[in-house]
């Protein structure tokens, strides 16, 4: 059988883009574009007709949102599911859709035409509220909007993603990944984003092969075109030859057999040859992704992006509702810990306040935001501390960059205990809390730092980006987004080195570590616990089984004698092929 380059050499067929999720699907094309609402605006001469439509619109409407919500209830849970109940409570106000049949008694107009009247005079009503939580109502009910709309019209619902289809979109938001996901999707073909994009990490997440940033690839590929995608090395086949089949066909049967072989890794200890135990712990974005945490073999969750419930419910949840998602967690995690991080909103991800940034990734990101809103965070501190009866949460805090603001939540965090002991609400008075290590300034000061908390976690993705200036999600300068760069790989090593030094615990919970290629160099390095995307942990499980420690030490000192990535590169995979290791973010 012939090699992957020939299969590329002679290929016009090859739509190209990064590598955004492992995996390896065939399947058909699935053109996602969100429909351009028209309305039609004509006088009716049949006003009974106009109603009856309506009532079917709003019937099948109906029907739909009961669709939603049962299978939102299945992947995320009642709580989570709420949103979906509220927009049918909607459908269901007899004040909102009695005023709407009036207005086409007397106005004599088609039902489109008043229900888009209608519903937008009620969301104008809401944003000008100025609250965030109406604000947000207002988007449901553009939903809701639309919804009815395109039943008017008689429209195919096209946001609603056939199943077991390649999603093909000029760009996906993070909510509509884990919208997608709930339709069986084999993969995620994306014109924009880059490798840590949140839509990108959700796709990894959830095992579902993505590769994004193809500038043009919903363009080039059709509906219903007959795809591959291969989320290793970053390529999709556009209707391939028997031969690109054949070849992928291939590639999936080696993979079944070498997934059977990592699941027998699951209960065996993450351990060099010589005896140096490793921490493997799970990143998790999506509830319905615990169960994958527990068979993939993770102890405890690294890294619980708090941010994503928001995205998830489409509101901000109060203390109560927290409470029940945070306790939930750390009941099916137990004995196991698991590691809420703060909302870390603002840049790329879900804001809470509508106010404009010129530079949103050095605005008001994570702990800044919270230390500006006092009383969300607040109200987080205590449903966390509420739900930490059990003792096995720990409390993560992002974007830091000053000791001052450590200083300020531990404060903070000392009033609510206060606030919750004087209610006579237990908690746990040894909660953990930790700090997380992405802004070049807290990477220079790691140590100094470490001393004022109990861990530290190394996020890569954002300090990567903010260490050599490039846009993680920005596929136009992703090739300047290097893990390896040797700064990279020298600021690691003094992060790793100082915090050890300060006797606290260091992890890194970064994209990065679910490179395989990574982990010799971040074991050497003296790290303590690995967390990523449940996908990852039997490979990287497997590269740790198969080096010693005084080899992976050795390894860090040639690389921290590096001055080029390419070489640092070169130098890991010669260690690979010596310690005959299999790199898992590009082969197979
Ligand atoms: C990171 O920055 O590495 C990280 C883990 O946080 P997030 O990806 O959520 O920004
Ligand atoms: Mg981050």
């Amino acid at each position: 059988m012939k090699g992957f380059k020939d299969l590329l050499s002679h290929s016009t067929n090859i739509v190209e883009g990064i590598p955004a999720a492992p995996g390896i699907q065939i399947g058909t094309a699935f053109l996602y574009k969100k429909d351009i609402l028209s309305v039609e605006t004509a006088l009716i001469t049949d006003v009974e007709e106009a109603l009856q439509n309506l009532d079917e619109a709003i019937a099948r409407s109906k029907k739909e949102l009961n669709k939603i919500f049962s299978l939102a209830k299945e992947k995320m849970g009642e709580a989570r599911a709420d949103i979906f109940e509220a927009q049918l409570m909607i459908l269901d106000d007899p004040v909102l859709m009695e005023s709407i049949k009036n207005q086409i008694r007397s106005e004599k107009r088609s039902p489109e035409y008043i229900v888009h009247k209608e519903i937008t005079k009620y969301q104008e009503l809401m944003i000008i509220a100025n609250e965030l939580y109406m604000r947000e109502r207002a988007i449901d009910i553009e939903d809701i909007k639309e919804r009815i709309i395109r039943n008017l019209q008689k429209k195919r619902l096209q946001s609603k993603v056939q199943p077991n289809r390649i999603i093909v979109s000029d760009s996906i938001t993070p909510a509509d990944t884990i919208l997608f996901a709930k339709s069986s999707v084999l993969g995620y073909v994306v014109d924009h984003g880059g490798l840590t994009s949140h839509a990108a990490i959700i796709a990894r997440s959830l095992d579902i092969p993505a590769v994004v940033g193809t500038h043009s690839g919903s363009q080039q590929i059709k509906n219903e075109d007959f795809l591959i995608i291969d989320g290793f090395q970053g390529y999709v086949f556009v209707n391939p030859t028997e031969e690109q089949i054949n070849y992928y066909k291939n590639k999936i049967d080696n993979l079944t057999k070498i997934n059977t072989e990592l699941i027998g890794l699951k209960d065996k200890p993450a351990e060099t040859t010589d005896g140096r135990n490793i921490l493997i712990m799970a990143n998790v974005d999506v509830s319905g992704e615990i169960d994958t945490v527990v068979t993939k073999g993770a102890h405890g969750i690294g890294l619980y992006r708090t941010e994503q419930i928001i995205e998830e419910l489409g509101s901000f949840p109060d203390e109560e509702e927290q409470y029940n998602i945070y306790n939930n967690l750390a009941s099916r995690i137990y004995p196991d810990v698991i590691t809420i991080r703060a909302f870390d909103t603002g840049g790329d991800k879900v804001k809470l306040m509508d106010f404009k940034e010129a530079n949103p990734f050095l605005g008001l990101r994570g702990v800044r935001f919270l230390l500006e809103n006092e009383k969300i965070f607040r109200t987080q501190i205590k449903a966390v501390l509420r739900a930490s009866v059990n003792k096995n949460i720990q409390f993560m805090i992002p974007m830091v960059s000053t000791l001052q603001e450590i200083k300020r939540v531990k404060e903070i965090l000392h009033s609510c205990r206060t606030e919750l002991n004087s209610s006579k609400i237990p908690f746990d008075k040894h909660l953990k809390l930790g700090i997380m290590i992405e802004v070049p300034s807290s990477a220079v000061m790691a140590g100094e730092y470490a001393k004022h908390v109990d861990f530290i976690s190394i996020g890569t993705n954002d300090l990567i980006q903010y260490l050599l200036a490039v846009d993680r999600g920005n596929d136009v300068v992703s090739a300047l987004y290097q893990e390896f760069h040797p700064s990279v790989i020298r600021t690691l090593h003094h992060i790793i080195t100082e915090t050890k030094k300060a006797g606290k615990t260091v992890s890194i919970c970064g994209e990065m570590a679910a490179d395989t290629l990574a982990i010799p160099l971040l074991v050497g390095m003296g790290i303590d616990v690995i967390s990523v995307s449940p996908s990852a942990i039997p490979s990287i499980k497997r590269t740790i089984r198969a080096f010693s420690m005084k080899k992976a030490k050795a390894l860090v000192n040639q690389c921290l004698d590096s001055d080029n990535e390419e070489e640092i590169q070169n130098i890991i995979k010669k260690f690979f092929k010596e310690n005959s290791i299999q790199r898992t973010r590009n082969i197979i």
